[in-house]
Formats: structure tokens, C-alpha cells, sequence
């Protein structure tokens, strides 16, 4: 059975750091919201056919999806729930901003047998969620927590970030505490990336020595280079970041928190399933404008523009952008294994590997385990291949080498 996303690409307003799809509600046309939401009934019809004995997971995100109206969030819940069926007991993720959720919208989100919530926190801190443009205030946040328990959601994630500017390590740890007071059963903690066309990338982009604003008048120079030395101190260096990183781990894990992706902590039980699928390898369908989808290995991704998105499914044709389908190589699969696999507590299993791919894992990446001394920076456990869980943070240096 895959998993099922559903992409709701608009947001409030376009947070520092998204590099992700979607439009500010204040530059979408009146009637973008109405064609998104006729495009998806058309994509849900036309896709029911890739889930013949249901879904195994759902997640709403975006985007936002908690910045339609109260009215939309309804048509949209009942397109999904209403159209698929699910497993007993699938796990039913919406995700929101702080800002955007009343709660008339949690009522309908509960209503439709939403069981899971992920809220995109950040930080329980106005300056830092202004140094990023995020939309919402700390107040808000807490509101939203308080809002969802009494809804009756037991199942609830907050995303706190850090590497944030102005962040340091007080503010860091205030933010966690706050976050563990609410005894939420996941938290997702990523790191800041300056992600290229964004806002904060603009702002912290290293400038080019040769650059033609530097090395003009003495006067701009001598600016010029005050300036940046000065954003660079308010953005946390590797050194500081490293040490959120590992003060947190043993923090969370102090309150019965288990580390089981290196960017993910639940207490025991509440791993994001439908996470899982994807670190697992698992088929998946996204739908929506920019979702992706992987079935037997052919993978596709829907067209990032509403419009289109919508004619493609008027017209009777599959919404896809420019690429269309890619049937993935048995290599390109094993690799991906191997890196979203390895990024997990519980490893890459062995026979699961060679069940999928016919092969044993050892035969294929002997070279790259050599070079890691293995049993050090690898370890065996039982079935699985693990990475050692203290180079959990420096894992994408190690792990780009099973490409
Ligand atoms: S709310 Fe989320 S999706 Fe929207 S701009 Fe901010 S980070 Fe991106």
C-alpha cells in the first residue's frame, strides 16, 4: 500500500528561508484557490486507480494548508478522506502555521478523522521568528498547542529550528524547554540551510572577494566588510550549532525521546509512519501542484504552477512538469536506500535489501565501508547496517558517498 501526500502550495506570506513551492495568499488571484481545488477533485478521481486496497498514510502539507478558509479546508478534507481508503488505523497528518489555525479549523480537521498534527513552531521567540519572516508569534504557537490538545490531538509534532540568526544557545534551550513542557510525542528539529534564491540567502551569501562591490572607494569597502562581519556574528557558526545539536539529544533523550532519524525524536510509539515510508523505500503518491509520486520505481513529479496543473487535468492529461515520468535505476534505488535508510536509528535492513534489490548491500558498497573503517562509523545490529548514531550529524558527508 503507498502513502499519500497531498501538496497545498499557498502560504500566508513567503518565510525568509522557503525555498519550497507555494504563493502568498496576497499575490494569488481570486480564483487560483477555486482552480487548485478543482484540479485536485480531477487528480483524485484519475489517481484512486494507484491505491486499489487504499493508502497506508496520509499527510496534508505544503505550504500551508491551515490557510484556507474554513470552507475550503472542508471541500479539500472531504475530497481526500472521502476518496481513498485508508488502513486501519493509518496514521492522518495535517500540518499549519501557528498564525493561520483557529479553532473552527481544527474542528473540521478532527472532524474528518485527522489524527496526527504537525505544527511549524520554530522558535517560542518573536525576535527569532521575525529574523526569518515567519508569520506568526510565539503566542500564537502556544495558543495553537493549547487549541489542539483540547480538540483532543494526541498525536502532535512541533518543528523547531536552529542555526536561526540571533539564535544562541539560551535562546535555544528556552525554545526546547518550552517545546517539552507541552510533552509533545514528536519533534522535528532542522537545522537552518541558506537555500539559493531565498531571501536569507541573499542576506548571508558570502561576498566573492573579486566581487566589483568590494575594492571600489575605500570608504564602501571598509562598509561593505563591517557589514558582513556583522551578519556574520548573528548567524550561528558550525561550532554553536553542533553544540545545539548535541545538547539537544541528550536533553530529549533525558524525557524518553528516541532519536530514530537524525533530524526526528519521538517517545516510543509515536514515530511519523508516514516518514518512515519514504526513509524505507516505500511507494508513495503526492498529489497536488509539486507533489511527487514513486510507484515501482517510476518516479514523477507534478507541475509547480496551479494553472497548468489544473488545464493538464481539464484537458484529461497527467499534471506532470517538464520531466514527466523517470523510471529510476536499480542503482539510483539502492543508493537512495542507503541514504534515507542510514539516516534511521534502525538502519538499512540486510535482507530487506536483498529481498528489493536482489543483491546483498555488502557486495555493492564493500568500498564505501571500507573506507569508514567499518564497525565504527558502521555498526551491526542484528539484520541492519546502522550508522554509528554519534556521527549522526555529520551523516550527508558520509553518506554522499554511496551515490
Ligand atoms: S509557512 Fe512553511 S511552506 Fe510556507 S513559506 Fe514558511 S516555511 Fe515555506
Amino acid at each position: 500500500m503507498p502513502s499519500l501526500y497531498v501538496h497545498v502550495p499557498f502560504c500566508i506570506q513567503k518565510c525568509d528561508y522557503c525555498a519550497f513551492y507555494s504563493h502568498t495568499l496576497k499575490d494569488v488571484p481570486g480564483d487560483l484557490i477555486a482552480l487548485y481545488l478543482e484540479g485536485l477533485a480531477l487528480e483524485v478521481a484519475g489517481r484512486r486507480k494507484d491505491a486499489p486496497q487504499g493508502v497506508s498514510s496520509l499527510f496534508i502539507g505544503g505550504g500551508t494548508p491551515t490557510v484556507l478558509t474554513a470552507e475550503n479546508l472542508e471541500r479539500l478534507m472531504i475530497l481526500i478522506t472521502q476518496n481513498f481508503a485508508f488502513e486501519e488505523r493509518a496514521e492522518k497528518t495535517v500540518e499549519g502555521n501557528p498564525g493561520t489555525l483557529t479553532r473552527e479549523k481544527i474542528t473540521i480537521i478532527r472532524k474528518y478523522g485527522i489524527n496526527r498534527f504537525s505544527l511549524g513552531v520554530q522558535a517560542f521567540d518573536d525576535r527569532l521568528l521575525r529574523n526569518v519572516g515567519r508569520f506568526h508569534s510565539a503566542q500564537q504557537a502556544r495558543d495553537a498547542v493549547r487549541f489542539l490538545r483540547e480538540a483532543g490531538f494526541s498525536n502532535l509534532n512541533l518543528d523547531l529550528m536552529f542555526g536561526l540568526p540571533g539564535q544562541d544557545m539560551i535562546s535555544w534551550k528556552t525554545s526546547i524547554e518550552e517545546a517539552l513542557a507541552y510533552k509533545p510525542e514528536h519533534l522535528s528539529l532542522y537545522g537552518l540551510m541558506l537555500e539559493e534564491g531565498t531571501p536569507l540567502y541573499d542576506r548571508f551569501r558570502e561576498v566573492p572577494e573579486n566581487s566589483s562591490l568590494i575594492g571600489g572607494a575605500e570608504i564602501k569597502d571598509e562598509f561593505l566588510r563591517k557589514t558582513i562581519s556583522e551578519k556574520d556574528r548573528d548567524l550561528p557558526d558550525d561550532d554553536l550549532q553542533a553544540e545545539m545539536q548535541e545538547w539537544v539529544v541528550k536533553r530529549l533523550e533525558n524525557d524518553g525521546y528516541i532519536q530514530y532519524e537524525t533530524s526526528n525524536f519521538s517517545l516510543p510509539g509515536f514515530e511519523c509512519r508516514h516518514n518512515l515510508g519514504y526513509w524505507r523505500g516505500k511507494d508513495y503518491i503526492g498529489m497536488g501542484p509539486g507533489g511527487v509520486s514513486c510507484l515501482k520505481r517510476v518516479r514523477q513529479k507534478n507541475v509547480e504552477d496551479v494553472r497548468a496543473y489544473y488545464t493538464s487535468l481539464f484537458e484529461g492529461r497527467e499534471p506532470l512538469d517538464d520531466d514527466g515520468k523517470e523510471v529510476l535505476s536499480l542503482k539510483d534505488c539502492m543508493a537512495e536506500r542507503m541514504i534515507l535508510g542510514l539516516r534511521l536509528r534502525e538502519g538499512v535492513s540486510f535482507s530487506q535489501f536483498r529481498e528489493d534489490f536482489g543483491v546483498d548491500l555488502r557486495d555493492i558498497y564493500g568500498n564505501v565501508l571500507e573506507r569508514y573503517q567499518y564497525g565504527d562509523f558502521f555498526e551491526i545490529n542484528g539484520d541492519s547496517l546502522c550508522l554509528n548514531s554519534k556521527y549522526s550529524f555529520v551523516a550527508n558527508g558520509i553518506l554522499k558517498d554511496f551515490v
